[in-house]
């Protein structure tokens, strides 16, 4: 903690104003330090390693829960405080709200309050969601920025695991219809040594855990603080084709290596109607920037969605249907959806919907209202070639990319 009470009930900040060593031993030997939550006494370490901070004994902890503190954790939460005070804010350092049980890392008062977390340790996901909760429960908007060590990339996707996707945002009021492929799902991380902020934006799931992105860094002194929640990044999407086909390539030449229970079910499924999997049609594994609510990568659930179709020739389906036959064959997990808190929901049925539309548009599917009924030449159709699927995998995003500039 970079805050403490003193005996006189005085509270006083590590980082603003700032104390000397000598001051803060006075103080140290003519008084006692309190932890501003639970009145506890608390040591003051002055430390060399690590930034001056005050700290709970072992035997005294508090009553709050708290993750320990480690160097880099106070140092960006003194930067972050001293960036919102610079820029006309008035942040409360480590703020406690009785009512919640909760302190933010940075408090910002005003008609739309702001708590910002800054997250370097590892958080259970369920203690990340209670604590979004009980902010967003008060009215207050939490803003929680990871710290920079938890940007991992694997290849060219970046790995957001565990609570870090409950950290997603969702950029508002982005007209991304002008943008093809335009996804308005970013997370913000922080690195106090360079004192930078790198966003990973337009976030596209690859699989569970790892995603297509664009990184984007930007200095602290150059950035607002409402821009962490309005943000404007520069639109430039021509990678994302080629990442996308990259991987949708890689998904046809090594598919279910996990082995996950959905993906098992899947295979035997494709096996009875006899489908190879790898051959899987190009209008399958379809992006849209959505599809992030949903933890299973696009090509998974989709794959069932067309062998739902392919199982009932001529039929005209619901979306409903398609749901109920997906859960009658054991693998109704496919849909379970991905916790984002922070970002507008969608219910699975609108996601379904987009594809379903997303069909229609390929000439897939037709659409009346009596529901959507998959062409006849889709239904009959030898499977292709690898060069051929490749091809048409290419053409479909293409074919996508004008929907969006209609
Ligand atoms: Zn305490």
């Amino acid at each position: 903690m970079l805050t403490a009470v003193l005996d006189d009930g005085r509270l006083i900040s590590l980082v603003s104003p700032e104390f000397s060593r000598t001051e803060l031993n006075f103080l140290r030997q003519n008084g006692k330090f309190f932890c501003p939550v639970c009145h506890s006494p608390v040591l003051l370490k002055l430390g060399t390693r690590k930034r001056w901070h005050f700290s709970h004994k072992p035997e005294n902890p508090c009553l709050i829960e708290s993750e320990p503190e480690s160097a880099i954790h106070l140092a960006g939460k003194e930067d972050l405080f001293l960036w919102t005070s610079q820029n006309g804010r008035s942040p409360l350092l480590e703020h406690y709200l009785p009512s919640i049980h909760q302190r933010a890392d940075l408090f910002l008062p005003g008609i739309e309050p702001i708590a910002f977390e800054y997250q370097c340790s590892t958080l259970p996901e369920k203690k990340m969601a209670e604590r979004t909760d009980g902010y967003q429960r008060m009215g207050i908007n939490p803003v929680w920025i990871l710290g920079s060590t938890r940007f991992r990339k694997k290849g060219s996707l970046l790995k957001i695991a565990g609570f870090e996707t409950e950290a997603i945002r969702y950029m508002p009021q982005q007209s991304s219809a002008r943008f093809p492929f335009f996804s308005p799902y970013y997370l913000c991380y922080y690195q106090p040594g360079e004192r930078r902020f790198c966003f990973a934006a337009q976030l596209y799931p690859a699989t569970e855990t790892l995603f297509i992105t664009r990184e984007i860094n930007q200095p602290l002194q150059k950035i607002k603080p409402y821009q962490i929640i309005f943000p404007t990044f520069p639109v430039n999407q021509s990678s994302f084709k080629q990442q996308w086909l990259k991987l949708k390539k890689h998904q046809r030449l090594t598919p279910f290596v996990h082995g996950s229970e959905t993906e098992y079910r899947l295979r035997i499924y494709a096996y009875r109607m006899k489908k190879n999997l790898t051959y899987f049609p190009a209008f399958v594994g379809l992006p849209h920037e959505d599809y992030v609510h949903l933890l299973s990568p696009p090509y998974l659930w989709q794959m069932w969605v067309c062998l739902i179709f392919q199982s009932q020739p001529g039929k005209r389906l619901f979306v409903e249907n398609i749901i109920h036959g997906i859960e009658n064959r054991g693998a109704g997990a496919i849909f379970t959806k991905r916790n984002l808190p922070l970002c507008p929901q969608r219910s699975l049925n609108q996601m379904i919907r987009i594809y379903l539309n997303q069909l229609v548009f390929l000439r897939v599917l037709e659409k009346s209202e009596e529901g959507y009924r998959m062409h006849k030449s889709y239904l009959m159709r030898k499977e292709d070639s690898l060069e051929r699927l490749l091809y048409e995998d290419q053409k479909v995003l293409d074919q996508l990319e004008k929907a969006y500039l209609i």
